[in-house]
């Protein structure tokens, strides 16, 4: 507490705050500061809560270096306020001690239906319910969360943190039923039959890219967000340790360099790997991870090889794969029990080909319109975060699906005043 507040002390409070114009969902930053550096906590909290419904999470996973904190005046000359860790504090201490109560509003505006519980699907639950919609989030795995929950790995956001942040939208009223895939299991039209007014498509882009190496068929080659996928599941107590595909000893490739396969290389190793290394095409300068990320994978023994490229995998006589890579135009092979390919993702299309009206791009990613903000091409249903191209990170989801709530709101308001028109 004396640390944090200390901290929050040295803030200017400047006039014009840039560090809010780093931040994607507009924070109001110094204004909470100003209440922490006061011990006032509940008032920092609510404060962060108008335009935040996942602090505890983006005080651990943005990437402040890139925006709040990057944009800090005092870093320009010496450093700048750790905003995150404030941010987490605020958020961590909150929980622990319950300080601030979110009153239950009645729920009478419209039933809406939110399909996934990644970041977009939870800010449009929160936003909505706080607004006065009941709320009915659909997931398909066994717990909700989303990427919070089976993708991005405990040591940087641990599950602990994220099941309180769920705890406190459930609190609001939104109701949260798992292990069901819409599209498969119920379509569009079956949700709109259930009487929703509206439905929002959170869905994520869970679909790996693909990529022309030889060889990635083989049981050994497998997908980033398959195999963190698996470790949140074990993480959870839902599957067993050996079916998290990493043995002890094990010699990983990891072909990618963004913070999923940063992720990726730092679970390994956790998970026993005796090496990983990372295969990236360009310089370093290139990668689109983090470079906090990136010194931490260093840290941890990650190994990289630039300007690189993996070009086949085949089976050896060993039980593992030979594998290909072609490092600054020299061709060599080199021995690997495992590769595992972190190259991007893009949207999966279960709901889009289970149901009529919703059109895509070429890519696959779901097109919506500017108003109501959010809408697909189909009448009352909404999609935000990365299923709809606004990907990057759990904030700009976040930030996208603030508007798309707006989007949600307005429309439902619209049609409940048309019915009522008719009606009367
Ligand atoms: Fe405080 Fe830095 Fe924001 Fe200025 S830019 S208000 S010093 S956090």
């Amino acid at each position: 507490m004396a640390e944090a507040i200390a901290e929050a002390k040295r803030c200017l409070h400047c006039k014009v705050p840039q560090c809010k114009k780093g931040c994607p969902v507009g924070n109001d930053i110094p204004d909470w500061i100003h209440e922490l550096s006061m011990g006032n906590l509940g008032n920092a909290m609510s404060i962060i809560n108008a335009k935040s419904n996942l602090p505890a999470v983006c005080g651990r996973v943005c990437a402040h270096e890139r925006q709040c904190e990057g944009h800090c005046v005092l870093g320009k000359k010496g450093s700048h306020i750790n905003i995150g860790r404030l941010e987490q504090f605020v958020a961590d201490f909150d929980t622990q001690m319950h300080l601030s109560r979110q009153p239950i509003v009645q729920k009478d505006r419209g039933r809406v239906a939110v399909i996934g519980s990644g970041p977009a699907g939870l800010t449009v639950a929160g936003e909505l319910a706080r607004g006065g919609f009941d709320v009915e989030i659909f997931e398909m795995e066994p717990q909700p969360g989303g990427v919070l929950t089976f993708g991005i790995p405990e040591y940087r956001l641990p599950k602990a943190i994220v099941k309180s942040e769920i705890e406190k939208i459930r609190q609001l009223g939104v109701r949260f039923t798992t292990d069901v895939t819409i599209g498969p299991d119920i379509n569009i039209d079956e949700l709109f039959a259930r009487g929703f007014d509206a439905i929002f498509m959170g869905t994520g882009a869970g679909k790996p890219r693909k990529l022309p190496i030889e060889g990635v068929h083989y049981e050994g080659v497998r997908q980033a967000i398959h195999f963190l996928r698996r470790v949140g599941l074990y993480r959870e107590g839902l599957i067993g340790r050996d079916e998290v595909p990493i043995s002890e000893g094990d010699v990983v490739y990891i072909v990618g360099c963004g913070n999923t396969a940063m992720d990726v290389s730092r679970t390994v190793l956790r998970f026993g790997a005796s090496k990983a290394t990372i295969v990236y095409h360009n310089t370093i300068e290139h990668m689109t991870a983090l470079r906090a990320e990136y010194d931490d994978a260093v840290a941890e023994g990650v190994q990289f090889l630039w300007n690189t490229s993996l070009t086949t995998i085949k089976p050896n006589d060993e039980g593992a794969y030979d594998v290909t890579i072609v490092e600054e135009g020299e061709t060599k092979t080199v021995k690997a029990n495992k590769v595992i390919l972190a190259v991007g993702s893009g949207p999966a299309s279960r709901i889009v080909s289970t149901t009529h009206g919703i059109e895509v791009d070429e890519k696959g990613y779901v097109l919506t319109r500017e108003l109501p903000y959010g809408m697909t091409t189909r009448k009352g249903v909404f999609a935000g975060g990365d299923v709809s191209g606004n990907q990057a990170t759990v904030v700009h989801a976040m930030s996208n699906a603030r508007e798309v709530a707006a989007g949600i709101a307005a429309y439902v308001d619209a049609l409940n005043l048309m019915k009522s028109i008719d009606l009367a």
